[in-house]
């Protein structure tokens, strides 16, 4: 996602990082019923699970939700016990099958992860808004990103509001309304039955529904033969009806983005991508084929079209493989970021690309963040602290560094590789590390470790030196050390005094200081000399 506002702080925790579970979630059929104003809301879940392991905890079902009010459970076609406390309900499973249905019917006011809200123009609106775990604040789940399933959504709302959710829409009928039981005046509001059915698995924290008065603007069928199984991956917006004016604006790039990320990374996975105008509290929600935006984007200048190829990428990225515990967001959110600087290469040109890469270097330069923590931060307990500057702008320049240090070829090759063995599953970085291995024939355990685990970069002094007599021209390169020393590949530039750029590529390793000839006989002193002339070292450089 997009961070849209600083202050952005939930007590919520990381939880434990070994996780053996009991149980493998593989689908949630979810009927939800809404009100035409409030909170309340009914819902019945059916989990079809899986059973892992038996014996002790193994034996009870645990499911998170938290604020509302359990009314049943069901085991199969039996009502069965439970305990409701602490935000967990706990089902026992006995002698259950090792495949089972397990049925929650709850009801409530919701607090959070369904956002309510009634507009300026007193429409009522619900939005899904489920990262990282707030799920479980509307739908009874194993409320973590290491256990995907496939999603059924039926909705049961006011037929002013339309309804989107993950995946392909099978249904949308208006349900017969019986008379106002409570007998008051007027007609009994229409209310529609809405279907939607994503059949690859995904996180909860990427389930969700919309259910508002928006109105759907066709960007039509994109990305022709790139989507999973063969055909075009179908686009579209929803906005309120007064923002319509902005489409397309950057959805005009809809089609180009996945048509160039599909072509890198393998095909688009879902049944079609929607793009909605919503109340999700982050700039850009990634949400599984149905990417939320915030309200106040479209109402302030519209969606850029960097934004829309951050959420885009994520399809890939974050949603299509899943980084399956939360100190690997960087897999998510990195690769967010570097791929829509990518998209900025191959529509805006080179300049733009390394005029991006320079601002994704300078914000984490000067963030206090990366200076204390590693890009993968097992300390951090408050989740959404984790949308920091390692996450996004220091993982998104260590795969550039990453580009640089196997070439092109092995770069892109592994980015795929990683994707088709990952695809509809779950990775942490060492499934990264060793796609990327195969694809370069490194060993990038040095590589990883050194970018990957260790706060900072390197803080590096160049100083050049000719030497008149000799026609040498040395480098020194000297390090502060302030995060320890580092290596790493430095390419240097100079013109010689009749105009002709020359490069070098040198090898630093972690030492205090590295002095190199970088050139020998030379008649006159260089014109120009520069260092890492293509920002390709995420690096404080100071050139004397
Ligand atoms: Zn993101």
């Amino acid at each position: 996602m997009r961070i849209a506002f600083a202050a952005l702080v939930l007590a919520t925790q990381l939880g434990a990082q070994q996780r053996k579970p009991s149980v493998d979630i593989l689908d949630y059929d979810l009927t939800i019923t809404l009100p035409d104003a409030g909170s309340t809301i009914d819902g019945v879940a059916i989990l079809t699970i899986r059973r892992l392991a038996r014996g002790g905890a193994n034996d009870t079902l645990a499911l998170d939700l938290l604020d509302l009010t359990v009314k049943s459970v069901r085991v199969g076609d039996r009502a069965a016990p439970f305990t409701h406390a602490g935000g967990v309900i706990r089902i026992p499973l006995g002698a259950t099958a090792d495949s089972a249905r397990v049925t929650v019917a709850y009801s409530g006011a919701v607090k959070d992860g369904l956002i309510v809200s009634t507009d300026s123009a007193g429409r009522w609106m619900a939005f899904g808004d489920n990262w990282p775990n707030r799920a479980r604040h509307w739908i009874p789940s194993v409320d973590h990103p290491s256990d995907k399933a496939t999603v059924t959504w039926t909705v049961i709302a006011p037929s002013e509001r339309k309804v989107i959710a993950n995946g392909t829409r099978l249904e949308e009928m208006t349900v017969p309304q019986k008379d106002d039981p409570d007998g008051h005046a007027g007609a009994p509001i229409a209310v529609t039955k809405t279907k939607w059915r994503e059949s690859k698995p995904i996180p909860t924290y990427l389930m969700v529904i919309a259910a508002a008065p928006l109105v759907e603007y066709p960007l039509g069928n994109t990305a022709c033969g790139l989507m999973e199984g063969g055909g075009c991956v179908p686009q579209m917006v929803y906005t309120l009806p007064e923002q319509r004016r902005i489409v397309p604006g950057a959805f005009a790039e809809a089609d180009s983005v996945v048509t160039f990320f599909a072509r890198m990374f393998g095909p688009f996975v879902y049944e079609k991508l929607a793009h909605l105008q919503s109340l999700t509290r982050f700039g850009g929600m990634e949400n599984a084929s149905a990417i939320f935006y915030s309200d106040r984007t479209f109402r302030t200048g519209g969606v850029s079209y960097g934004l829309l190829a951050h959420e885009t990428a994520h399809q890939w990225f974050g949603d299509a493989v899943t980084a399956r515990e939360w100190p690997h967001l960087w897999l998510s959110e990195g690769f967010a970021t570097y791929l829509a600087a990518l998209y900025t290469q191959k529509s805006r040109g080179d300049s733009a690309f390394l005029a991006e890469m320079s601002g994704v270097r300078t914000a984490v330069l000067g963030d206090a963040i990366v200076a204390q923590r590693p890009v993968i931060d097992t300390i951090e307990t408050i989740l959404t602290a984790l949308l920091n500057a390692n996450s996004y702008q220091k993982g998104g320049f260590v795969l550039h560094m990453l580009r640089e240090e196997i070439g092109d070829a092995a770069f892109f090759r592994g980015a795929r590789d990683y994707q088709d063995t990952f695809r509809h599953g779950t990775a942490l970085t060492d499934d990264l590390r060793a796609a990327m291995g195969r694809a370069s024939g490194k060993e990038l355990r040095p590589f990883f470790t050194q970018w990957l685990t260790r706060p900072g970069f390197p803080e590096i002094e160049s100083a050049w030196k000719y030497n008149a007599a000799t026609g040498q021209l040395t480098l020194t390169v000297t390090q502060s050390g302030k995060f320890g020393n580092f290596t790493f590949p430095l390419t240097v530039e100079f013109t010689d005094a009749g105009g002709t750029p020359h490069r070098s590529r040198l090898v630093i390793p972690a030492e205090r200081e590295s002095v190199f000839t970088v050139s020998a006989g030379l008649r006159a002193a260089p014109s120009r000399m520069r260092v890492d002339p293509d920002v390709a070292l995420l690096a404080r450089i100071t050139e004397r």
